[in-house]
């Protein structure tokens, strides 16, 4: 390191300083012929955002220089009740002077947080008189600020004094500038809504807790998988309370120096307190929030230290400061349990996949806006979407307006929504991929196969569509309208895998031999069987328990994904367990396509035409009588095309 600037530097810095003091002392001085008001009622910014709004200012005096603002009131008839800073209701009267804290917003910030600027305002108290003093009260610390910015700003591209702003906390302050999210944009989750309500109603009006002396929540976990609107809430409580909103990703506290993460939550904290009432919302907290025990070592110190700044920094402010801070997490089970103590994040609040009807509000939320065609029945959508997340749904309206444009339509059709829901769920369609003649053989008929398994069985849930359009890395896929349901049952369960298995059966019955299109159903009917013998107790020779144990700690799931808590003998029943059960779902789904062949053929003949089949056309394909010349096609080609493959077995 250069030592000469660096003493130079110094030399600067205790100047200035000494120069800060001399003005300081002099602004001591001087602020005693500034008129003092006599009735001093310090309110919140929140408070004057209302009452600027309600239109009860007469004029205002914004001063930058001490980061506040005097109010006059204009009450017309009997004194207004107001909060001031402390809680407290105080009535105030025409002409009354408020002061409120303002840090270091300027008019514009102000007019963005939804201040309504009264026609007689003016900056700096310069309007007050025109005495040497006040000029110089407002001129000195602003000479000052200017010089101590500049300075700032050349110090600033030195290493060193990055190093010092590690510290800062990153937070986003989120207000009016952005387009107010409220709960009328989140559709569904209701009773998480509902569980939010009061924590908007506290940050509205703390005193009334206060006074019959309920404490709210301090931390409040939103828990749910990706995608369910955890943010979109969080933000929606902000909006709904007109409260200021400071967010924070968990992975942003974590970087490489020891103790950085730690000065950044009180930074976090302090700005919080200083505008309350404040909402701090920390996205995806389980980046700093994971169990602390033996894990990766580097990387934990600083992890532990940031969570405990959390930890203490939660436990120190008083609730009725007016701060509540949010979490989100789609890994609770990771958390480390000091964080969900009480008094820390000790309210919980459940986001869910959406159901029917939910999905059809959300997609009604994200097609209002767009253009849609008169054919458009969002019903119809949300049926065809189980499993599809709020963020999903917002992705796949945006992708069909996408086709409309691309399409030169006017308007969003059904077939582009129906379009984009296959791209969600398997990606574009693969045009330039040239599929070989017996490729699309094989695929045609492991698709009729699951397809007409799963119109023959019972207990699966009806066909909605099947396509041999190669997307992403799928030859071909048949789409069932799934249900909503809490519920499995062992013979949906067993329905459900021949379903599965039926692409194998039908390519085996047809040709042969298979291919290797069956493999994912294969691994995941081995999943689903395995999951019924050690998770559902749905195997009758082993009984009613369940085998192996989630590991209480994996830090970024390393290690193990299950403890084994059974026997090697056991190990070995469960493994003949889930042999049983997919053979004889594969015995099951053989035996239909068996039975029903001719009609097997007839849809694939057709889906071999037309590549995709739904609707009344895919109804036709198994209700409508079976012509002999649909059999005849079928062994010309196949005799052509795979010679000495036993079709006939
Ligand atoms: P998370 O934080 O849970 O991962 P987000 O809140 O970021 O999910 O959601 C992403 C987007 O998905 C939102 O911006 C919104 O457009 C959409 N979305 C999710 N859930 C809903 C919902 N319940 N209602 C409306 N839109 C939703
Ligand atoms: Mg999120
Ligand atoms: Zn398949």
């Amino acid at each position: 390191m250069n030592s000469k600037p660096e003493k130079f530097r110094k030399a600067k810095l205790r100047t200035l300083l000494l120069l800060i003091a001399a003005a300081a002392i002099l602004g001591i001085l001087l602020s005693g012929c500034v008129p003092t008001t006599s009735s001093q009622i310090t309110i919140n910014l929140s408070e004057a955002i209302a009452l600027s709004k309600s239109g009860n200012i007469q004029n205002v005096v914004v001063n930058t220089s001490s980061g506040s603002m005097t109010i006059k009131a204009a009450v017309a008839g009997a004194p207004l009740s107001i909060t001031d800073t402390n809680g407290n209701t105080v009535q105030v009267k025409d002409g009354d002077l408020l002061t409120t804290n303002i840090d270091s917003l300027n008019i514009a910030d102000l007019q963005t947080m939804g201040f309504v600027l009264p026609a007689d305002y003016s900056t700096n108290a310069a309007s007050s008189g025109s005495s040497v003093g006040n000029i110089l009260i407002v001129i000195i610390p602003l000479l000052l600020f200017v010089g101590l910015i500049w300075f700032l700003m050349r110090a600033g591209r030195s290493a060193q004094n990055q190093a010092l702003s590690f510290g800062r906390s990153k937070a986003r302050l989120i207000s009016g500038d952005r387009p107010l999210v409220t709960f009328a944009d989140v559709a569904g989750a209701e009773e998480a809504k509902e569980d939010l309500r009061e924590v908007v109603e506290f940050l509205r009006n703390r005193h009334k807790f206060q006074d019959i002396g309920a404490t709210i929540p301090k931390g409040v976990l939103l828990v749910g998988p990706p995608g369910t609107g955890k943010t979109l809430l969080a933000r929606a409580v902000a909006g709904e309370a007109n409260a200021p909103f400071f967010s924070v990703s968990g992975s942003e506290f974590v970087e490489m120096f020891v103790g950085v993460g730690a000065a950044r939550v009180r930074d976090l904290f302090d700005q919080a307190k200083r505008n309350s009432p404040a909402i701090i919302f920390i996205d995806e907290i389980d980046a700093v929030g994971r169990l602390r025990s033996g894990a990766i070592p580097g990387s934990h110190e600083e992890r532990e230290q940031t969570l405990n700044q959390i930890l203490v920094e939660m436990d120190g402010f008083d609730p009725n400061i007016g701060v509540v801070v949010l979490a989100a997490t789609n890994r609770v089970d990771v958390l480390d349990p000091a964080l969900l103590r009480p008094g820390r994040f000790d309210r919980r609040v459940t986001l869910d996949r959406p159901n029917t009807a939910e999905r059809g509000a959300i997609l009604g939320i994200h097609a209002k806006g767009k253009k849609l065609d008169e054919s458009v029945d969002l019903a119809t959508i949300a049926k065809e979407t189980h499993g599809f997340s709020g963020a999903d749904l917002a992705n796949l309206v945006n992708e069909a307006a996408i086709l409309a444009v691309r399409r030169n339509k006017s308007s969003i059709g059904m077939e582009e929504l129906e379009e984009s829901i296959d791209r969600v769920i398997a990606g574009p369609e693969r045009k330039s991929l040239r599929v070989n003649p017996r490729d699309r053989e094989t695929t045609a008929y492991h698709e009729a196969g699951h397809a007409l398994v799963a119109r023959m069985l019972a207990n699966v849930d009806p066909v909605h569509k099947i396509s041999i359009v190669a997307r992403g890395t799928m030859g071909g896929y048949t789409r069932l309208l799934t249900e909503d349901r809490y519920f499995m049952t062992a013979s949906q369960f067993k329905d459900t895998l021949a379903v599965l298995m039926a692409g194998h059966a039908a390519e085996k019955m047809m040709f042969g031999e298979v291919s290797t299109g069956p493999h994912s159903d294969i691994r995941q009917a081995t999943e689903i069987a395995r999951r019924m013998v050690t998770d559902y107790g749905m195997s009758e020779k082993l009984g009613l328990r369940t085998f192996g144990r989630q590991p209480t700690s994996s830090y970024l799931g390393l290690g193990p994904a299950e403890e084994k808590d059974y026997s090697e003998e056991i190990a070995k029943q469960i493994d003949e367990e889930v042999h049983s059960i997919t053979e004889s779902a594969h015995q099951v789904a053989t035996k239909v396509l068996h039975e029903n062949k001719p009609r097997l053929i007839h849809i694939a003949e057709k889906l071999l035409v037309t590549e995709t089949l739904e609707g009344p056309e895919l109804e036709a394909a198994f209700t409508e009588p079976l012509s002999e010349k649909g059999d005849q096609t079928l062994k010309k080609s196949t005799t052509q095309e795979t010679s000495g493959s036993a079709s006939k077995n």
